[in-house]
């Protein structure tokens, strides 16, 4: 018998479950609702869960939408009200006895892509979330660089998105972190149709905007124009900070892989290492990467204690 994590996924409306041994992908995904309101609930669920399966796992890893604040050791979780600003990590362990590993899930996202996908051959990974909101996560030699929690990677907030962007002026935008300007407010799927509908006047959901850049619709190129204007910069200037020589991309907008095409041919001219191939991908650790990185940050804590 080999070590073996239980890993976790945990979203505002579901949590998913699996198993892996000896730093192996995931196996089969097991699917829950999530407790969000209730910490009784949700820490029950969680250790439920653990109960259940034939062998008892070594540790337990979570992949969730939040951070450990590094100087509490509390969850900072704006989705799920039942742990935000709980000690989870300490909860789960005194009811389950294991170990329990807690990770942001875009830092997940860069482990599995540096471990699994589209990063394997390459030392530093930047690995970028463009979904609902901007995430990022850095690793180097395949390890975290925010093992012990943190906010390392996340470049979606910040003041710095310019007044300009496309020849058009826009305004800084409030976000939800409590700053204005952020990169989050103008380059994830709700910045893309906060721009249309800033520029346009019309409002769009995402998808709609896309297909009219595709159909080379005036409005939609203005506003994906602008997006461009706006990311790659920021981008840019990531990469020549972190020296990260591949920049796989995850969540809702990255599945658009001519978008996402469009954001390598943008960035590319900006950074000063010279990439004579593509440096934003689509990701290739698979549909779990939540999963699959909280199960390789376990393995290798494992290994190095
Ligand atoms: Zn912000």
């Amino acid at each position: 018998m080999g070590y073996s994590v239980l890993s976790f996924d945990i979203g505002g409306t579901a949590i998913r479950a699996a198993t892996s041994v000896d730093g192996a992908e995931p196996g089969e995904v097991s699917r829950t609702a999530t407790p969000a309101h209730d910490r009784e609930a949700f820490l029950a669920c969680l250790a439920d869960m653990a109960a259940r399966l034939p062998q008892r796992p070594d540790a337990i890893s979570i992949s969730l939408a939040g951070v450990v604040d590094p100087q509490t050791g509390r969850m900072i979780v704006a989705n799920i009200p039942a742990i935000h600003g709980t000690d989870l990590a300490a909860d789960l362990k005194a009811r389950t006895g294991m170990p329990v590993i807690i990770t942001n899930d875009a830092d997940c996202f860069a482990v599995a892509e540096a471990v699994f996908g589209a990063g394997r051959q390459h030392d530093i990974v930047f690995g970028i979330i463009l979904g609902t909101g901007v995430g990022g996560g850095l690793v180097s030699g395949r390890r975290l660089i925010n093992a012990k929690g943190g906010f390392a990677g996340e470049w979606g907030h910040g003041p710095i998105a310019p007044a300009r962007a496309n020849g058009l002026s826009l305004p800084p935008f409030a976000c939800g972190c409590g700053l204005s300007g952020c990169l989050d407010t103008v380059a994830s799927a709700r910045g893309l149709e906060r721009l249309h509908a800033h520029f346009s006047g019309q409002t769009r959901d995402s998808r709609q905007i896309l297909d009219g850049w595709r159909k080379g619709e005036a409005a939609a190129a203005q506003t994906v124009g602008a997006y461009l204007d706006l990311i790659a910069g920021p981008l840019a200037v990531c990469v020549n900070l972190t020296g990260a020589t591949i920049v796989p991309a995850g969540g809702g907008l990255s599945a658009a892989h001519d978008l996402l095409d469009a954001i390598d041919r943008a960035v590319r001219p900006l950074t000063l290492r010279n990439f004579d191939r593509p440096l934003v991908v689509p990701a290739m650790s698979g549909p779990e990467p939540g999963l699959a990185g909280a199960s390789a940050i376990a393995w290798q804590q494992h290994q190095s204690s």
